[in-house]
């Protein structure tokens, strides 16, 4: 280790910074967040260095460097475009005593400023010693996506608690053991979730049982979404939960690939429904659920999409709660929004369709919806659906006065590897369907916006009939 890692404590401490450009402005704004006072040295300012001039929050000298300019400063940066200003700040600043980073320029520098994962007041320094600056920002970038945005809330509720839980618990083995409980259980969730009042009532509730003994292993649920199935499109809370689940009760529209994002050694069980097998009745996912919560664990209870949308997650939702569980809700990428962005079709624009609807019409349910509505001009409507139902869709939609001409897609496999857009219109659209014999998962989308469709399979053949020709 070439290089000590240290954390200065510079609130209202002069730190002095030579320069004025975009550079020196982000070094500025950085000694501002440690609440230091800073001193800028440069001819001119870069326009939002003037801002912070103007509005006091920074002292500026608008002359060259000078030695001196160093006086009441305990720490310095060298931020010019010139090599020689810059070494001269750095061997005034070795004169008197004073640690230099001079901006790109480890060799001449007496600090390096490490790369910063902020989540105050836990804070993630990562240095390279000057070696790869890139490297040190790539960890930097995984460690930012990896971390929750709430660590620090985290850090503060522990902190706040800190001198409370040392006087319940003053055996150091069990305090470690409360603590380590607290930082992977359902009160860090929680904090996580942004429920940061709930996780203290928790923790106290939790202190109390640790105390007098009464402590049993505390279980949560997570209802997750997961998609349409690119793993890439989990939300960061949906992997950091799936990273630190005990168990995963998952549907058949979860993929194989988001699967693989589950912690290794976690049980994965299937519950959905399989072709030719005896679908695991709601009931049985329900006496899942409450019994692994109930023997402590964390549950993470995995659906297609969005688990709020056609997923019957408020059924779920509700039952855990009834049971006193902790839950957690991790929004997902709802099928028709995946379909939307993979197939590059808008499904609101301008004129065409301000508005869209999303509507099951699987199982009896299409024939208690607004056909006449649903049938208007003006809009777009995405069918979540079983592919069987397509006929009975588009004669509904016909009868109800929707135009033969009406432009259609439909998305099967959306995000996935085997995507296809079959494109057409209420006409044709089910011959079409039945040509490619199309598979679930489907979606369907109805609307002008599907023209777009056509447009960009005819697109897509010209690109392959080009690509053909050159080979
Ligand atoms: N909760 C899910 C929807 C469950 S209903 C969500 O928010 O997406 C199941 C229907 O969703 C399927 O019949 C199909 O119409 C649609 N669907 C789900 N995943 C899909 C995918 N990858 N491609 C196309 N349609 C999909």
């Amino acid at each position: 280790m070439d290089y000590l890692p240290v954390f200065l404590n510079l609130r209202d401490q002069l730190a002095l910074v030579v320069g004025g450009g975009a550079v020196a402005t982000r070094k500025v704004e950085l000694l501002l967040k440690a609440h230091a006072r800073v001193r800028v040295v440069a001819p001119r300012l870069h326009a939002e260095l003037s801002l912070y001039r103007d509005a006091g929050r920074i002292e500026h000298l608008a002359c060259a460097f000078e030695p001196r300019q160093f006086d009441g400063a305990i720490f310095a940066i060298a931020a010019t475009d010139r090599s020689d200003v810059n070494q001269a700040v750095a061997a005034a600043g070795a004169a008197r005593g004073i640690f230099v980073n001079v901006v790109d320029d480890a060799a001449a520098s007496s600090a390096v400023m490490p790369a910063i994962v902020d989540r105050s007041p836990l804070v993630i320094a990562i240095g390279s010693c000057g070696q790869s600056p890139a490297l040190a920002r790539r960890v930097r970038a995984q460690l930012e996506a990896m971390l929750p945005e709430r660590l620090g809330d985290l850090a503060r509720l522990a902190g706040a608690a800190r001198a409370r839980v040392q006087r319940a618990l003053p055996d150091i083995g069990l305090r470690r053991r409360f603590w380590d409980r607290l930082f992977a259980g359902s009160i860090a969730s929680k904090v996580f979730a942004g429920g940061a009042r709930e996780a203290a009532a928790l923790l106290d509730a939790e202190l109390r049982a640790a105390s007098d003994g009464t402590q049993r292993p505390r279980g949560e649920v997570y209802l997750i979404g997961a998609g349409p199935g690119d793993p890439d499109l989990l939300t960061l809370r949906a992997l950091q939960l799936l990273q630190q689940s005990d168990v995963v009760l998952y549907d058949r529209l979860v993929s194989p690939a988001v699967l693989e994002r589950v912690r290794r050694d976690a049980e994965r069980i299937f519950v959905g429904k399989q072709p030719g097998r005896h679908r695991v009745t709601q009931e049985r996912i329900h006496s899942l659920l409450l019994e692994y919560a109930g023997r402590g664990l964390r549950v993470a209870r995995l659906k297609g999409g969005d688990p709020f949308i056609f997923g019957r997650g408020g059924e779920e939702l509700d039952l855990v709660r009834r049971a006193g569980v902790p839950v957690i809700v991790v929004p997902g990428i709802t099928a028709a929004l995946g379909a939307a962005a993979s197939a590059a079709l808008p499904l609101t624009q301008r004129g065409v369709a301000p508005s869209v609807t999303f509507v099951t019409a699987t199982g009896e349910g299409a024939e208690g919806l607004d056909w006449r509505s649903l049938a208007a001009p003006l809009q777009t409507v995405v069918f979540y659906m079983g592919v069987a139902q397509l006929p009975r869709i588009v004669e509904l939609l016909r009868a109800h006065g929707a135009p033969a001409e009406r432009p259609a897609a439909i998305v099967e496999q959306a995000t996935l590897p085997g995507q296809r857009v079959i494109a057409g219109c209420l006409r044709d659209i089910n011959a079409q369907a039945q040509r490619a014999q199309v598979v679930a998962p489907a979606l369907l989308i109805v609307g002008e916006v599907a023209r777009r469709a056509a447009q960009s399979a005819d697109l897509v053949q010209a690109l392959d009939l080009r690509g053909a020709a050159n080979a």
